[in-house]
């Protein structure tokens, strides 16, 4: 069993009642190993999956020697994506809470530098970011690391398979040699090894169990290769989770699954390396805000993608890579709920499942497709739709706004409304399935800020690009 934070004696009070508040109360075990050493100040190699609280795990030492007085940047954290990087900020920024005036900024690329550059000028205190853009930074000047105390190396093996070795090495030569630096990475390939050589200091190493946590339901199911994709949606008939990745081994059979599944009523997105930015931000926006059940996978694309809340893993094809596939099925079972990891082998797959097996250190539970019912309840839709606004952060809309559209003039009640995302030039918002159609309606009759706006279901967009 873990133990309470209180049992950290170098937390201070008002940090204590901000984890209460979170609902923080027990560490995890990540997170019971390492801090008491990462609040002594040692360098950590930990080994930690996404999930595994390990964010708070560097967040809560990193801010622990912060100096809020001190506006100079004093934390910095290398992340291998985007939304790593946007996750880990918004992390860093609930566990902040207790302290005054914490500055936190993500420095990544795909958004313009010029706003970046302009935001760090007034100061940043924390600054987290992918390898390639802080680089850019520190080249141009705006980044400036002579009072940076912690480095964080966040997901470190994705970095390395993502090529950003020399880059996180330049990073680091710029950095104090006089600094802390934590390591977290899932596994612990070779390229971690001469890293951490070069750049830690008696390095602890934390190790906790790697192998996938007891609350995760296993089953596997035999397939011949021709019923592969039909048998996911007898898996989503029978076990109707309220949300599953389904993972692919390739970006083909993302593809295929998701014709399959749409073709028979599911919403099912698909999230791969040739989508363009934009439609990846849509399809996340999507998945997050409850208005898509499935989204299809390969394991680059899912990388570095935290999703609160994952009911069920599918494992469509066994991947040849047995630590992928328990990064795969660590994603559902989090913090305590259960979770479900479904895995689809075909007899040529049996030395996959093997090696899986070996590493689990447990037989597979074998389960029979021709026994799966489709449960009562009609066809699996999820909770939530879309509706997309022409218009945002570059038009001053803001959440409270479209919030305040949806109740007051268009008469809908919170409760019927989930979550809305605004971005620079459009704005997403969910809202119960049930409505939306008379949502998108009142919202284009009437007015948001006082103007018109255009509005459309993304359901009703992707059918009309899908007819071209
Ligand atoms: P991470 O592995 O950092 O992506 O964290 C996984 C999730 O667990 C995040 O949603 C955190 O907010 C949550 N979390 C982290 N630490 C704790 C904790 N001690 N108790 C409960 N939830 C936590």
């Amino acid at each position: 069993m873990s133990a309470p934070f209180t049992e950290l004696s170098e937390l201070s009070a008002p940090m204590l009642a901000n984890l209460a508040q979170l609902g923080y109360e027990q560490m995890t075990p990540i997170q019971a190993a390492s801090l008491p050493h990462a609040l002594a100040g040692q360098d950590l190699i930990a080994q930690a999956q996404t999930g595994s609280g390990k964010t708070a795990a560097f967040a809560i030492a990193l801010l622990h020697r912060l100096d809020a007085a001190d506006p100079r940047t004093q934390a910095l954290v290398l992340c291998p994506t985007r939304e790593l990087a946007e996750q880990v900020t918004q992390e860093i920024r609930r566990l902040a809470r207790a302290a005054d005036n914490v500055k936190v900024l993500t420095l990544t690329g795909g958004s313009p530098m010029k706003p970046q550059m302009e935001s760090l000028a007034f100061g940043a205190h924390i600054a987290v970011g992918t390898p390639g853009r802080v680089l850019d930074h520190l080249d141009r000047g705006s980044l400036d690391l002579s009072a940076l105390n912690t480095l964080v190396l966040d997901e470190a093996d994705r970095m390395l398979d993502m090529g950003f070795v020399d880059d996180i090495k330049s990073v680091a030569k710029r950095a104090p040699k006089a600094r802390q630096t934590l390591l977290f990475s899932a596994t612990y390939p070779e390229g971690i090894a001469q890293l951490s050589a070069q750049f830690l200091r008696e390095p602890r190493r934390i190790e906790v169990a790697t192998a996938a946590p007891a609350q995760i339901r296993q089953l596997a199911y035999e397939v011949a290769e021709d019923e592969r994709l039909h048998a996911v949606s007898l898996l989503l008939n029978h076990f109707r989770p309220a949300s599953a990745i389904a993972f692919c081994n390739t970006k083909r059979q993302c593809n295929d699954l998701v014709d399959v599944l749409s073709a028979q009523g599911f919403v099912a997105m698909a999230l791969h390396g040739d989508l363009e930015q934009r439609d990846r931000d849509q399809v996340l926006i999507q998945f997050a805000n409850r208005s898509c059940s499935v989204l299809v996978a390969t394991d680059v694309a899912a990388r570095g993608l935290d999703i609160a809340q994952l009911e069920c893993v599918i494992n469509v094809d066994t991947t040849p890579d047995a630590e992928v596939h328990i990064h795969r099925i660590g994603r559902t079972g989090r913090a305590g709920a259960e979770g479900l990891a479904l895995t689809l082998a075909s007899l040529d797959e049996m030395g996959r499942i093997g090696r899986i097996e070996q590493m689990l250190g447990r037989e597979s539970t074998w389960g029979k497709l021709d026994e799966l019912k489709p449960a009562p309840g009609g066809p699996l839709l999820p909770a939530m739709d879309t509706l997309q606004i022409l218009g945002g952060r570059k038009d001053k809309i803001r959440p409270g706004d479209i919030l305040g559209a949806l109740t007051g003039e268009a008469g809908f009640t919170a409760a019927q409304i989930g979550k809305i995302n605004v971005t620079d030039f459009h704005s997403y918002v969910a809202v119960e399935r049930s409505i939306a159609r008379e949502a998108v309606k009142r919202l284009s009759n009437g007015k948001l800020k006082g103007r018109k706006v255009k509005v459309r279901r993304m359901a009703d967009l992707a059918s009309a690009e899908g007819d071209r």
